[in-house]
């Protein structure tokens, strides 16, 4: 399994949600189709240079003019930059009410004023390029705008509830895969006259990965069955998600290359590849530290737990 393939559609995905949920019947018409049928990438452009956490305090505007929108701003980090043909960017439209003021639009690749910075050079998931947009006088018509100006941030925040399960699943088999492949190298491996498996040091990381993989497994599908018998509120759950899974693929993959010894650490056997790929999962669509607070806050809003 490759994570950096993985997360080109996961973004693909983040780059179609808002238009499919709140887009309006032409544009899902004219969108969705070649996105739905593989021909076409989209793409999620939120994160600035110096808004990557605090979200909030993206400086990308859209400044109304006649007949649509002119943006100027640079988007960094954004995977699939350069290979996607339709982005959703969030951008403000009315700066003086910084996050209340920023709306969500639809920019399509070759549209003038609109270009790439160069493909960033990554620790993992390669496979997916990442870059900056760059927008630069760049008009876009009015019917490109997805909701109503003003609900960028609120669609943003309803697309990651979305999507974090999304990236729990991903970390959960980065993890699966970690475990299985140091099962069967145990097995195989013998040292001091024994499979390395009959050690039970060894059994016991085995054992502390398996039991992590399964919680991880059991938590996405809780949300995910959540999410689909109509549960309107699961931030909470989303956010642990992401956050307990990518921290279990970080722990697992960590502990399947101890079992493999220096092989582990070598190009010629998987784990030094999901090792790279999973560091990822802790760090984007929120970082963990910041999504523990947002779990924290959703705990502190709920009224006190029934004894
Ligand atoms: C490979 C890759 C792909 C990406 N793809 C996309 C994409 O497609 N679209 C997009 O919009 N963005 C994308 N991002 C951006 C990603 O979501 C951000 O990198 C992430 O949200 C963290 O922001 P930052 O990098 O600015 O870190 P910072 O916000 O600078 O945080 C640095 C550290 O400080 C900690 N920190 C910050 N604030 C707090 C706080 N209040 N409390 C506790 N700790 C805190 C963080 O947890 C982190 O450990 C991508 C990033 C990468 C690396």
């Amino acid at each position: 399994m490759c994570s950096g393939i993985a997360v080109s559609y996961a973004a693909s995905g983040l780059g179609t949600f808002t238009l499919l949920e709140y887009g309006t019947d032409e544009q899902r018409r004219k969108f969705l189709p070649d996105i739905t049928s593989g021909k076409k990438l989209a793409a999620f452009g939120l994160t600035e240079a110096d808004a990557g956490s605090d979200a909030g305090g993206i400086k990308t505007t859209a400044t109304p003019t006649s007949g649509g929108y002119i943006i100027n701003g640079t988007k960094q980090f954004i995977t699939n930059g350069g290979d996607a043909e339709v982005y959703t960017v969030i951008a403000l439209t009315a700066k003086e009410k910084g996050p209340r003021g920023a709306s969500a639009f639809i920019v399509e690749k070759d549209t003038p004023g609109f270009t790439f910075g160069r493909k960033e050079k990554k620790l993992g998931i390669r496979a997916s390029s990442t870059r900056e947009l760059v927008f630069e006088d760049c008009f876009i018509p009015a019917e490109n705008i997805i909701g109503k100006e003003g609900m960028g941030f609120i669609l943003t925040m309803k697309l990651l509830d979305r999507s974090r399960p999304g990236l729990g699943a991903q970390a959960v088999g980065l993890a699966q895969g970690a475990l299985e492949a140091a099962v069967d190298y145990a097995k195989k491996r013998v040292q001091f006259g024994h499979p390395i498996f009959a050690q039970q040091a060894v059994q016991q990381m085995l054992a502390e990965m398996a039991m992590q993989v399964e919680a991880a497994r059991a938590l996405v599908y809780a949300t995910a069955r959540m999410i689909d018998a109509g549960v309107k509120d699961f931030t909470k759950e989303s956010a642990m998600c992401k956050v307990f899974a990518s921290d279990v693929a970080m722990r697992v993959t960590t502990d399947a290359m101890q079992v493999f010894g220096g092989v582990g650490y070598m190009r010629d056997y998987p784990i030094e590849k999901m090792f790279r790929d999973a560091k990822i999962t802790q760090i984007y669509e929120g970082a963990n530290q910041v999504l523990r607070n947002a779990i924290a806050f959703e705990l502190r809003k709920k009224k006190a737990f029934k004894g």
